[in-house]
């Protein structure tokens, strides 16, 4: 895996998060972004090199619903960069981690994402995410 690429925090408000974060990091938004396929809002802030991703509840079967009410607002999964997602998940797998999707999804922020699930990760979610290349 290369670098982490962000870090998703589940938070009640993405309206008033944002605002938090704005003023915390002193950066704008870059970019707020509905993913379907998750029931949830994403928005995203830069620091340096550094990404934070929010992550609000579109729908009461989102994830971050059921996070949020076992485990409160918090940091909800760290992201590796990888290269190959399909290898990585592969060899993952062999290892014996448990990943929550068979196949790559697509993620926030023109990604292609897997989740492992934290029960094998010392409690923490971890997702994979490649960059899907984008056509010129
Ligand atoms: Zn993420």
């Amino acid at each position: 895996m290369n670098k982490i690429e962000h870090i998703g925090i589940a938070v009640n408000s993405l309206e008033s998060a944002k605002a938090i974060f704005q003023k915390l990091l002193n950066t704008p938004v870059y970019k707020t972004e509905i993913v379907a396929s998750e029931h949830v809002t994403t928005a995203f802030l830069q620091a340096g090199l550094n990404k934070i991703e929010l992550l609000e509840a579109s729908s009461p079967d989102s994830p971050i619903t059921k996070f949020i009410a076992k485990r409160g607002e918090g940091i909800h999964h760290i992201a590796f960069e990888v290269n190959d997602i399909v290898a990585e998940m592969a060899r993952l797998k062999a290892e014996g981690f448990i990943l929550l999707s068979d196949e790559p999804k697509p993620g926030a922020d023109n990604k292609l994402v897997c989740f492992v699930h934290p029960k094998g990760t010392n409690g923490v979610l971890i997702e994979l995410c490649q960059a899907i290349a984008t056509k010129v």
